[in-house]
């Protein structure tokens, strides 16, 4: 398998993702706003989503809670060893640590995090306790562990034989030089409306392979890596968290959509304001994922290979995303 921070440097190379063309419609330019509201309904970033969909719809199908499908939603690909990119598996930093950096969010405007957090599974559990069962909303490090395991949370090595080796393979060259590539699975965010109407969010990652021990990306930073308003709808992000961070990108998103903007128009304009302010964007991927309270879906990215996962209607699939740099 290729290195999933190939991710970050576009090698031109066509998404290694097991899913053909034929499989994935692409997103329309349709700008059109849908009138109708499609309830409940789940979407999430990368093809992995395919699998947290499902079980956040099981949740959702039989009336449960948004904030449950999120959790619930991206444990799924939390606990999966092949996914190198999110949770146990996860490619760890240049010191050999896997760090793990989560969020969530409800429909009150609870929100929750944990950054650079060690030996725990499912960071996004833990955020969820940090928002339910702390007054602050992010957590860091030593701090967070100590936290989790208060919590009951259980610690485990999560470097698998897998990632070690690739991280041995990387040592050789020990190039810190963040390297694009684009596979389909990455950080998971996960936006979800219930029956009753209400929207949560959530993003777990191992943040960039190899980065610097002590990085955090976008994921945990509330309205960077992830936003929800149950007033107007949500935004994702994934890609390359400090675009995203200058720029706080999923609240911006959301912001647009306030001003009346579609999911689509919304995500379009987030990317374009990254493309104004930041000079060497066309090395990195940035992909943005919007939801509005009416269910309608809105997705673009810089390179093309962003797709996401959507389940609504009893139907699962996976959607190719509209993208800046074409030609
Ligand atoms: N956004 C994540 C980060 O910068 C990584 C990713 O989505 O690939 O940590």
């Amino acid at each position: 398998m290729s290195s999933r921070r190939d991710f970050l440097k576009i090698t031109g190379l066509a998404s290694v993702g097991a899913f053909t063309a034929s499989s994935c419609k692409l997103q329309t330019q349709d700008k059109a706003k849908s009138v109708k509201t499609v309830r409940p309904i789940v979407v999430s970033t990368w093809k992995n989503g395919l699998h947290a969909n499902k079980k956040a719809w099981e949740i959702l199908s039989s009336g449960g809670r948004a904030i449950d499908a999120v959790e619930k939603g991206v444990m799924v690909v939390e606990a999966d060893p092949d996914d190198i990119t999110v949770g146990y598996g996860g490619l760890p930093d240049r010191d050999g640590f896997v760090t793990l950096d989560a969020s969530i969010m409800d429909e009150k405007g609870n929100a929750g995090s944990v950054c650079a957090l060690q030996n725990i599974m499912h960071p996004v559990s833990v955020a969820r306790k940090v928002m339910e069962k702390t007054p602050h909303v992010m957590l860091a490090g030593e701090g967070a562990l100590q936290f989790a395991v208060e919590q009951g949370f259980k610690e485990m090595n999560l470097l698998t034989e897998k990632a070690k080796k690739a991280w041995e393979k990387w040592k050789e060259t020990s190039k810190y030089e963040p390297v694009i590539n684009i596979e389909n699975h990455d950080t998971i965010g996960m936006l979800a409306i219930d029956s009753a109407g209400n929207i949560s969010g959530s993003c777990t990652t191992s943040g960039l392979a190899f980065k610097m021990h002590g990085r955090v990306g976008d994921s945990p930073i509330i309205g960077a890596g992830m936003y929800c308003d149950n007033e107007v709808g949500g935004a994702v992000a994934t890609g390359m968290g400090e675009l995203v961070m200058k720029t706080l990108g999923s609240f911006l998103v959301v912001e647009l959509m306030r001003q009346g903007k579609s999911p689509q128009e919304a995500v379009e304009e987030a990317i374009l304001r990254i493309v104004k302010k930041i000079p060497e964007y066309k090395k990195y991927q940035i992909g943005y994922l919007a939801l509005d309270k009416n269910g309608n879906v809105g997705a673009y990215c810089l390179h093309k290979g962003f797709n996401y996962a959507r389940y609504a209607d009893n139907k699962s699939e996976l959607i190719d995303a509209d993208y800046y740099i074409k030609g």
